[in-house]
This record gives C-alpha cells, structure tokens and sequence, in this order.
C-alpha cells in the first residue's frame, strides 16, 4: 500500500486533538463518528466483498476529519501545556542551537535549561532550549547573565495544541499543515520557518 499519512482529527468545533493512524480512521467513519473531512486529500480502501450486493466494499478517508469528538477544556480557554520531549523541542528551535545558532542534528543537541535546575530552574517550555553540545559544556551552572550576558537567540515558549500536533508529526501533508498553520500563535515561529 502506499505512503498514507496520519490523519488530523478535530473535534466537534473544529479544534485539531490528535493524529490518529488510518484504522481509527476508517472506524471512524463506520461508528458514524466522522461529520465531514475538510482537507483536500483522500485515501481510498478497499474491504471485503459484501455477501448480498456481491460488491467490494470501499471507503474514501479524508486528511483532515471533524468528528463527534468532544471539545476539550483547552479549545475553551483553559491553557493547554504539551508534554516536554526533546523531539519536539528541537523541533520548536528548527534543531539550532539557540546560544550559538548553529544547526544540528538530533544526536548532536542537547536540552537545555535556562536557569538551571540545580538553581531552581524548572523543566518547562518556558525554560529550556535547544543547545549543542559545546554550549550546553560552556554554559554549564550558569545562567545566561553568569555566561558572559549571552543572549538567546529567540524567546522559548509553550507550543499551543496546534503547534504541538505541528512538531509531533514529521510528515504532515499540505492541507494538513495549510490547517494547523491557521492555529499558531501569533509569536510562533514555527511558520516563518516554513515560508
Ligand atoms: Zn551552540
């Protein structure tokens, strides 16, 4: 079978939840769960051959679905915080190194906390970046200011839900991205970096 994508389910007001795999998809559509798909894809499967019509059964999947799902308490104005995972946070900073803007690759970066957390610092969005190995050794304990007063090149911050959705899948199909691009925030820099 060919390449098919995750596909962006929203739920009953249109807010992006999750990627489901295209078996929850199809379950989707057969529990009557599936509203309408608002993307411009389609990825069409074939089933069984019914007993009485003697017809292969098909169903056509679209990549973006609004379904019957609930709204979460996040789409109503409760703030949504996305779990912490180097892959999206090195997603987030575009894998440079936010003190030395240098890019890497994922094996050669390293997580790295602004005010350090044997100085109180936490782990949170708010307080880490993405750091090469060379700067994270430098930097050590310190805090920017103890460093020489470096500055970081961008501001760390939480990824809103689509943000997140953004960082977690790596191959996000166009319409699928043209969706969620409409939900950044608006100090994202997440879509500067796709232009
Ligand atoms: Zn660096």
């Amino acid at each position: 079978m060919k390449f098919v994508p995750l596909i962006l389910k929203l739920d009953i007001a249109g807010n992006p939840t999750s990627w489901i795999n295209y078996e929850e998809a199809i379950r989707l559509y057969t529990n009557d769960r599936v509203i309408t798909a608002l993307g411009t894809e389609s990825f069409v499967f074939r089933g069984g051959i019914n007993a009485v019509t003697q017809r292969r059964s098909m169903i056509e999947i679209g990549s973006i679905l609004l379904t019957r799902g609930r709204v979460r308490a996040y789409a109503c104005g409760n703030k949504f915080i996305p779990h912490l995972t180097n892959r999206a946070l090195f997603r987030r900073d575009g894998h440079v190194c936010l003190y030395c803007g240098e890019q890497f690759r994922h094996a050669n970066l390293t997580r790295d906390h602004i005010i350090p957390m044997s100085r109180g610092g936490t782990d949170n969005w708010e307080n880490v970046v993405t750091a090469c190995f060379r700067c994270n050794n430098q930097k050590g304990s310190k805090t920017p200011e103890e460093w020489g007063g470096r500055k970081l090149l961008a501001i760390p911050y939480a990824p809103n839900k689509a943000e997140y959705l953004f960082l977690q899948n790596r191959r996000i199909i166009a319409d699928q991205q043209a969706f969620l691009i409409t939900r950044f925030s608006k100090h994202s820099l997440l879509a500067d970096r796709l232009n």
